[in-house]
């Protein structure tokens, strides 16, 4: 058996896969997300009872909102109360036995090129998931790019372009990151909202924007237009540097009507000649995504049964 757990804000999600990667239940808890030692223990007690549910000893994988700062702590404004954890150090004290942890961006990204994802078998791909923020994962020849710092893939905090800024006359955003300019303060659901309001719309958020899109509203088309453009130009970025051969688009944003077959357009506009804009997918596992890829990689460390696309490869 393959365990998988999902740490959200709000709910704790595991999971419990054979060797096929069958679902066999899931269930979810809420997470203690202000007091440590009650989250430590909540994970405890559901590693036991997912052995007690199958009757075994599983492995074990888990995905985070966030990135591992240098010292091991988690940085996330979800989880405020775990700031002070020495994570995998404190996670280790509790759980009786090897796990893998992980990005949950990362993690849906392995479930997407594992069986019967969306970019099943390839060896060169990107997920992008656009929700109220926008996280990634890359998959390089085959397997998840992590990198010396573990936090490959974090393309919403790459800087928008000055040229693109300039077209539409934007404002320079502090990103919740610390830094200015971040693709994600515009191209995620808020900044989507944001960019609503800079074309003279009222949206307080990604839904607001919709409702007045869908409705014909100007702003909101040149807030659309204007989105798309700078999407386009954001996963350009990530062609540029990894050159993947398939884009898996998540999250929220992923659902918007016209979205994923406007963007390999918008994403050639921003491409020199001769290279080719890859394909661009929709999520097939959704919300299942995160918490399976964690399985995988669970899995994977331990020497169990495959992930990240080994076990077929696209040609
Ligand atoms: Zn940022």
């Amino acid at each position: 058996m393959h365990y998988g757990i999902d740490v959200g804000g709000t709910k704790t999600e595991i999971a419990i896969y054979d060797r096929d990667w069958a679902c066999l239940e899931r269930w979810r808890e809420p997470t203690p997300s202000d007091d440590a030692e009650a989250f430590l223990a909540l994970l405890a007690a559901m590693v036991r009872e997912a052995d007690r549910r199958c009757a075994g000893r599983g492995t074990l994988g888990l995905g985070f909102p966030g990135v591992l700062d240098e010292r091991g702590h988690l940085i996330t404004a979800n989880l405020p109360g775990l700031r002070p954890l020495v994570l995998e150090t404190a996670l280790a004290a509790v759980l009786d036995r090897a796990f893998v942890i992980e990005n949950d961006s990362r993690c849906f990204m392995v479930s997407e090129v594992g069986p019967g994802g969306a970019a099943e078998g390839a060896r060169h791909a990107f997920g992008a998931i656009l929700g109220t923020g926008a996280g990634g994962g890359a998959i390089v020849d085959g397997r998840l790019l992590s990198g010396a710092g573990r936090f490959a893939g974090e393309w919403g905090h790459l800087p928008l372009s000055a040229a693109t800024a300039r077209r539409y006359d934007l404002p320079c955003i502090t990103c919740g990151c610390g830094l200015a300019g971040c693709l994600e303060t515009y191209i995620a659901g808020p900044g989507l909202a944001r960019l609503h309001r800079h074309f003279g719309g009222a949206s307080a958020s990604a839904e607001a924007w919709h409702a007045a899109w869908q409705a014909g509203e100007e702003a909101a088309q040149r807030a659309r237009a204007c989105h798309l453009d700078l999407l386009g130009g954001a996963l350009a970025n990530v062609v540029k540097l990894l050159s993947p051969q398939v884009i898996v688009i998540g999250g929220g944003l992923s659902t918007v009507e016209g979205l994923l077959e406007a963007l390999p357009a918008a994403i050639s506009m921003h491409l020199f000649p001769g290279v080719e804009t890859p394909e661009v997918v929709g999520s097939r596992l959704g919300a299942s995504s995160g918490v399976r890829g964690a399985a995988m990689l669970g899995a994977a460390a331990s020497g169990a049964s495959g992930t990240n696309g080994d076990k077929k490869g696209r040609p």
